[in-house]
């Protein structure tokens, strides 16, 4: 059932007690979600006939559960204009169709991504030089634990792993970088707080090339209230990789708080001004019960969701896949 939450990585085989532990992790992960907003939806169609009521209260229950306005008026036309061109009159036909629309939501920029992807390469696909992801996102969202957990994701599908401590402003998230770093087993490059940022990253991408690193994940500041000096930074960065490693960074993952709902959004847009975001990181799924934030996330700002968070410990990320999502939002 929650198999959306499947894990791609060559790892080796689990133990029967892993993966009822794993599976415990999953069900609490969407447990909020399921029985918030998305278990009414499904009750709106257990009825014998679609009614005008139904289209009125699908769309103020789509809100409610964070998908946002427009999002929620293009899908409930376009599902309306289904209905009318396949005639469809069943309340499961129409349901059905739901989630078919909603799939789609999702696959849009996913199918970019792959785009994307075929070009950029892949971590599996960079044998020659390190595969550098540049982490992005404003403080308190889950950055420094979704970079932990991505390494630890990388690590177990046998890559080696390095993380550069980029956020030089934080003492607190650079020590704590540096726990994850031991407990995953991979290094961290840091230098004192107050650092230059840029020598921070030039250490990293040195030191990654030198040890023949697959993946280097890229921490960088999150300070909102300052995007002037937000977007020099990370431009200042992003130019110190290029210079070293021509054509990365490869993959800009920008890390959202699924808690914070439409505000998200709006940090979220901040990010692509300065940044070319290519992916989004959702964190903290398992603590909203309106996981509709997902779908705003792939429509309104056209970006793939590559990996979501449902918990605080090293193994609650999981790659995301849209039908799976979909059909345990419903299951
Ligand atoms: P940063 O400031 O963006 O680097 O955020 P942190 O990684 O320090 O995380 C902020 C808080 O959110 C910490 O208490 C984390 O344990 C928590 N957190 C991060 N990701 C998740 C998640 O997926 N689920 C839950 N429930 N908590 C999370």
């Amino acid at each position: 059932m929650f198999n959306w939450l499947k894990r791609k990585e060559k790892e080796e085989p689990k133990t029967e007690e892993q993966i009822q532990e794993q599976q415990a992790v999953y069900e609490e992960g969407l447990t909020r979600t399921k029985r918030g907003l998305f278990r009414q939806v499904v009750s709106l169609f257990e009825v014998d006939e679609i009614t005008e009521d139904i289209w009125e209260d699908l769309e103020t229950l789509l809100i409610q559960a964070d998908l946002g306005v427009d999002t929620t008026v293009v899908l409930v036309e376009r599902l309306r204009e289904r209905v009318r061109v396949d005639r469809l009159k069943k309340p499961q036909h129409v349901y059905d169709a739901l989630q078919e629309e909603l799939v789609e939501i999702l696959l849009k920029p996913e199918r970019d991504l792959q785009a994307r992807q075929a070009a950029a390469g892949t971590p599996d696909s960079h044998e020659d030089r390190p595969y550098v992801i540049l982490v992005v996102g404003v403080n308190g969202v889950g950055k420094t634990t979704t970079i932990a957990k991505l390494a630890k994701f990388y690590r177990d599908k046998g890559k080696s792993v390095m993380i550069g401590a980029g956020d030089t402003f934080r003492a607190a998230a650079i020590d704590q970088l540096e726990i994850w770093g031991e407990r995953v087993g991979v290094p961290v490059i840091r230098h004192e707080p107050g650092a230059d940022p840029g020598a921070v990253v030039f250490d990293a991408v040195e030191s990654a090339r030198a040890r023949g690193t697959n993946v280097l994940i890229i921490d960088t500041a999150g300070r909102l209230h300052t995007k002037i000096n937000l977007m020099e930074e990370l431009r200042k960065v992003k130019r110190i990789i290029q210079k070293q490693l021509p054509g990365a960074p490869d993959e800009t993952l920008l890390v959202l708080d699924a808690t914070t709902g439409q505000n998200g959004l709006q940090q979220a847009k901040v990010f692509m001004d300065v940044a070319e975001v290519s992916d989004v990181a959702v964190a903290k799924l398992d603590g909203t019960a309106r996981g509709g934030i997902v779908f705003a996330i792939a429509r309104e700002l056209k970006l793939p969701i590559r990996f979501v968070g449902t918990g605080e410990k090293l193994t609650d990320l999981a790659e995301f896949d849209a039908r799976q999502f979909v059909k345990a939002l419903f299951s």
